[in-house]
């Protein structure tokens, strides 16, 4: 399937590392131009060695000030926002969201034009999982505020949906499933019997982001290999 976002707007939060870097290059190989929104100056010194067409923003997204200013001339103008939230602050996983969103929300709004916002949430905002009581709690709030914003941004023609992986082992997916012992708990418990690839989960994003699924809103689409099926 063909995707191509030429002439888009992208803002990609959390794409110094893990999935969101994986995102952000994937969105500029397809022709978007991407805005990488991290808080590692060194993250997006490497990114903008791998692709220069990327636009770099350095900001804690925890401080809202500080991201207000830095999305000012960039959040206007956006087509795609995807969202990573980082785990285990509802800080940042949730308020956070909602705040980029609005700014980004508003634009779109203004110039008419519609647009594709996509969270990551993860299968823990629908599935307990031991040890990770306010993650599971802050991905499931997660969950019902991207149908809040598909209902009331819907009639703008902005679409807003989630994928909800299964583990991936990114830095942060290594800090919590390297024990093996621990990861054959998770697998067992996948009817696919594997966790999922970083690429796994970019084809989704970038198939949310797309018109290929210009009707779909709303969705919390699981790349888990059936783990929420069970
Ligand atoms: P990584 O830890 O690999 O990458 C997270 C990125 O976000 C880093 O570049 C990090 O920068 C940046 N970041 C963290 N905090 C802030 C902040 N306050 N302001 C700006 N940038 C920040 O994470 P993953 O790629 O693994 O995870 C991405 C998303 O996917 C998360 O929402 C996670 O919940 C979800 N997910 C991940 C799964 C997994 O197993 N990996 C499974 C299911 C969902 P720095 O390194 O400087 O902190």
């Amino acid at each position: 399937m063909e995707i191509s976002f030429a002439g888009k707007r992208a803002i990609v939060t959390g794409a110094g590392k893990g999935i969101g870097r994986a995102t952000a290059l994937a969105l500029a190989r397809c022709g978007a131009e991407v805005v990488a929104v991290t808080r590692t100056r060194a993250d997006l010194d490497s990114l903008l060695l791998e692709c220069p067409s990327i636009k770099p923003v350095c900001v804690n997204l925890g401080d809202w000030g500080a991201t207000e200013e830095a999305l000012r001339e960039a959040g206007g103008n956006v087509d795609l926002l995807i969202f990573f939230p980082i785990p285990r602050s509802f800080n940042i996983n949730v308020k956070a969201v909602l705040h980029v969103s609005q700014i980004v929300a508003r634009g779109m709004k203004a110039r008419g034009t519609g647009g594709s916002i996509v969270n990551i949430s993860s299968q823990a905002s629908q599935c307990a999982l031991q040890d990770h009581t306010v993650y599971c709690a802050t991905k499931g709030a997660l969950d019902m505020l991207t149908k809040v914003m598909a209902l009331e941004l819907g009639p703008y023609q902005i679409r807003v949906n989630s994928v909800n992986p299964t583990v991936v082992m990114t830095k942060m997916g290594r800090l919590a499933w390297s024990d093996p012992g621990k990861a054959k708990t998770m697998t067992s418990r996948i009817p696919l019997g594997r966790f999922a690839e970083v690429e796994d989960v970019v084809n989704s994003i970038l198939f949310l982001l797309s018109d290929k699924s210009s009707m779909t809103n709303g969705v919390t689409l699981p790349v888990d290999g059936g783990f929420l099926a069970c």
